[in-house]
């Protein structure tokens, strides 16, 4: 199958400057932790893992780059789980930073992997160097997965990808219900072309449909696919030292979708002037 998204001017974001637009904390080494209820941070200090456990095995969402997974499967561990009992692999979007070892995890713990049809082809992929996954079920917009009583809802967030996927959920957390929000990626990578694009024609109106989506989203905890999106470090930091949980906040939720639409919005009015120059 033709690898999805290696070609053309889109695509300088994915196989070009990607590379060059990762930080240190990519790989950095960050502790797994509870974030609420059976919801859990298994990542690095900015590439986002989230570990949902169930009566049933567990669901992971993310699996980062291969050099990534012992860190992975050591918070895993620590958080008393077994890398093993991985029973489905969800990704935020199919871009190498989130989703280059979903194969690998695959083929480590048998787990389904289940992706948003458009970014299906990417997952299975081997054309850049990374262990395709085998796409147990294709995912539409409002699609649940189900395990052992957890339910998690697809809500496709297109535009940075064809098929980038906001994932929801209800947490139970002593007594309260929350609503989990992990934002696929609100953001327009360099390279991006947005007006006159032919592989993606879509695009712009695509990240319109998606903003609108998420502004209108319940929001209680704010998640996203790198930890700089809702401030990982910090909020650690501050869950340490003790009171409310400072992973629930719905008005940096917004700030942080408001300040992103406001920005994609900038720069499709920028290529609108010129045609032809992709975003910086
Ligand atoms: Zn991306």
């Amino acid at each position: 199958m033709k690898r999805l998204l290696c070609f053309a001017p889109l695509l300088l974001a994915f196989c070009g400057p990607l590379a060059s637009a990762q930080n240190a904390d990519w790989h950095r080494e960050f502790p797994g932790f509870k974030i609420a209820g059976n919801l859990y941070y298994v990542g690095t200090a900015d590439l986002a893992v989230y570990l949902i456990k169930t009566s049933k095995g567990n669901i992971l969402i993310n699996s980062d780059f291969p050099q990534d997974v012992p860190l992975i499967r050591n918070s895993i561990h620590q958080l008393g789980s077994d890398y093993r009992d991985t029973k489905i692999i969800l990704i935020s979007h199919a871009h190498d930073d989130h989703a280059a070892a979903v194969g690998q995890i695959q083929r480590e713990t048998g787990a389904r992997v289940m992706v948003m049809e458009p970014d299906a082809a990417w997952v299975q992929s081997t054309a850049s160097g990374h262990p395709g996954a085998r796409v147990d079920r294709l995912l539409h917009d409002g699609d649940v997965v189900e395990l052992g009583g957890a339910k998690l809802t697809a809500r496709l967030t297109a535009g940075h990808t064809p098929g980038c996927t906001t994932w929801t959920m209800q947490v139970q957390e002593g007594t309260r219900k929350l609503n989990a929000v992990i934002i696929g990626s609100p953001n327009v990578n360099p390279g991006y072309v947005l007006v006159g694009n032919t592989d993606y024609p879509r695009i712009a109106q695509d990240y319109e449909s998606s903003f609108a989506l998420l502004l209108n989203l319940p929001v209680d905890l704010f998640l996203g696919a790198h930890g700089s999106y809702f401030g990982l470090k910090g909020k650690y930091e501050r869950m340490k030292l003790g009171g409310p949980n400072p992973f629930i906040d719905p008005a940096g939720y917004k700030t942080y979708v408001t300040e992103r639409r406001d920005a994609f919005r900038g720069e499709w009015e920028r290529q609108k002037m010129h045609p032809g120059s992709p975003a910086p």
